[in-house]
């Protein structure tokens, strides 16, 4: 999503572009999605739910989306009327089977070279300037020059190694949940060439999936996703809760704090009450449990806690500590005593009280890092040998405030670090923006340096 807006930005700058594409077609990610295109409506509130990260980024992302959607309409995709998302959030939603070819056609028509199977290898930098890239293909190795080169591989999340450094040792047991070819190419790449990393290299944003053995393929991810968790009790294969199950912008969170459990696995445990809510933008749970039934994943259903405990043993969790944990997790919420409930519960304070109550099996799913490469607004990469150090809480003089970008070098999307930490402010508003905010500083630089080639010559 972000290379195509990259692309299409800079061929309307009038710079002759080329496209690089890893997989057979285009699309990455995107093609997986709701395919809503969403971020928070108004900062202060964004800053609220998502305190770390980026503030001038993020900014940039709440500021620059409405011009990204009226240019994606002007460039023939079809959108819905806006709607609001979660208690947060405004957007509208695009076909994804229509916005890829829709933005496909126009990159071919305004002259565009696209290569696909063909992937991103390593930058080609000189005198500390990147003038191209080398990309591998079936018939072998190449080097393309450029003016200015823009990163689009939509993350690390596909490459466990990275996962494991910069994430979790449970990296092997996640679940991919999304396209499998971001395997962190253009970070490495980029790396290599001297990039700064952003802050908050170990945040990622995904939903929890029903666990093996169930079987889906790609394009459920979203149906898949059991994304009632927050409302859920959610314990681990110890029989214990970890984690405020209804803290921060959604689901995600819940799924940040089980990629960090054994095995990466949780059991989300709720009664009939809870399955049959409806809340906020999702359908109720029962629709997802039913789902994930059907994938043959592992669901248990007893009349009784008691009962239920039992069936669980099955899973590995001990029926004892299990009930001692919904015991005080029941007698705690919503009462006087719940301050002292830990974790705490702070919103859906809702006790498993009324039977059948159902226990679904989950796994943490890694749709896309959120840490990755340090970019300026105009998504120019920063030169790590060159700037001072991207801690938070860093002290430093005036004087010492440096950054430096890497010439010609540009990155967007995912590969962007710093903007969703944790909290999720939409993943195909950031590509949009980002992309296009790339594609045009791209195509300037190129055009500068050509022009003053020419007067040169
Ligand atoms: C199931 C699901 C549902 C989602 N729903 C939504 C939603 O409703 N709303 C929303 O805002 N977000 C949603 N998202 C997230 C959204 O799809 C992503 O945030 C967005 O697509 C990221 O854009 P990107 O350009 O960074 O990466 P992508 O769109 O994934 O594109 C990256 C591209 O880079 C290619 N690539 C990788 N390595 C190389 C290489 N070495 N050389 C060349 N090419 C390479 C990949 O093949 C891929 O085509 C969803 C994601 C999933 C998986």
């Amino acid at each position: 999503m972000s290379g195509l807006c990259a692309a299409l930005t800079a061929l309307e700058e009038d710079a002759r572009v080329a496209v690089v594409e890893k997989s057979a077609a285009l699309g990455g990610s995107m093609n997986l999605s709701n395919g809503l295109i969403w971020t928070f409506e108004n900062k202060e509130q964004l800053h609220l739910e998502i305190p770390q990260g980026d503030e001038a980024l993020q900014d940039f992302v709440v500021e620059e989306l409405p011009a990204g959607l009226k240019w994606l309409v002007s460039n023939g995709v079809a959108l819905a009327a806006e709607q609001t998302f979660q208690w947060y959030g405004w957007g509208r939603r695009a076909n994804p089977a229509q916005m890829g070819p829709a933005l496909e056609d126009r990159i071919r028509a305004l002259g565009a070279t696209i290569m696909t199977d063909t992937s991103l290898d390593t930058l080609i930098v000189s005198k500390g300037r990147v003038v191209g890239a080398v990309v591998d293909s079936d018939s072998g190795r190449s080097e393309i020059r450029a003016k200015s080169v823009v990163i689009a591989t939509g993350g690390f999340q596909g490459n466990p190694e990275l996962v494991g450094r910069y994430i979790t040792s449970n990296a092997h047991d996640l679940y991919l949940r999304s396209n499998p070819f971001s395997t962190g190419d253009g970070f490495l790449a980029a790396m290599s060439a001297g990039a700064a990393t952003s802050e908050l290299m170990h945040s990622f944003y995904g939903h929890a999936l029903v666990a093996p053995p169930a079987r889906f393929n790609q394009f459920e991810f979203q149906s898949i996703s059991q994304k009632y968790g927050v409302l859920s009790v959610a314990v681990n294969l110890r029989g214990e809760r970890f984690t405020d199950e209804a803290q921060g912008t959604g689901e995600e969170d819940l799924n940040f704090a089980i990629a960090h459990q054994p095995e990466a696995t949780a059991i989300y445990i709720v009664d009939s009450k809870i399955a049959d809510m409806e809340w906020k933008d999702n359908a109720p749970g029962r629709v997802a449990i039913s789902r994930a039934k059907t994938a043959g994943g592992p669901v248990a259903e007893a009349d009784t806690l008691e009962a239920l405990a039992q069936k669980l043993k099955a899973w590995g969790v001990p029926p004892k500590r299990l009930l001692e944990t919904i015991e005080e997790y029941n007698r705690t919420v919503g009462s006087d005593e719940g301050a002292d409930l830990h974790p705490p519960r702070v919103k859906h304070q809702i006790p498993l009280s009324v039977g059948p109550f159902t226990a679904v099996k989950v796994k943490a799913g890694i749709t896309y890092t959120c840490g990755g490469l340090k970019t300026d607004l105009d998504m120019a990469v920063m030169r790590r040998s060159r700037s001072i150090s991207s801690f938070r809480h860093l002290r430093a003089g005036a004087s010492d405030m440096r950054m430096d970008m890497i010439p010609g070098l540009y990155a967007c999307g995912c590969d962007v670090g710093g903007i969703s930490n944790w909290g999720y402010m939409g993943g195909l508003s950031q590509a949009l923006v980002t992309g296009r905010a790339a594609g045009r500083s791209a195509a300037s630089a190129a055009l500068a340096s050509v022009e003053a080639e020419g007067a040169n010559a």
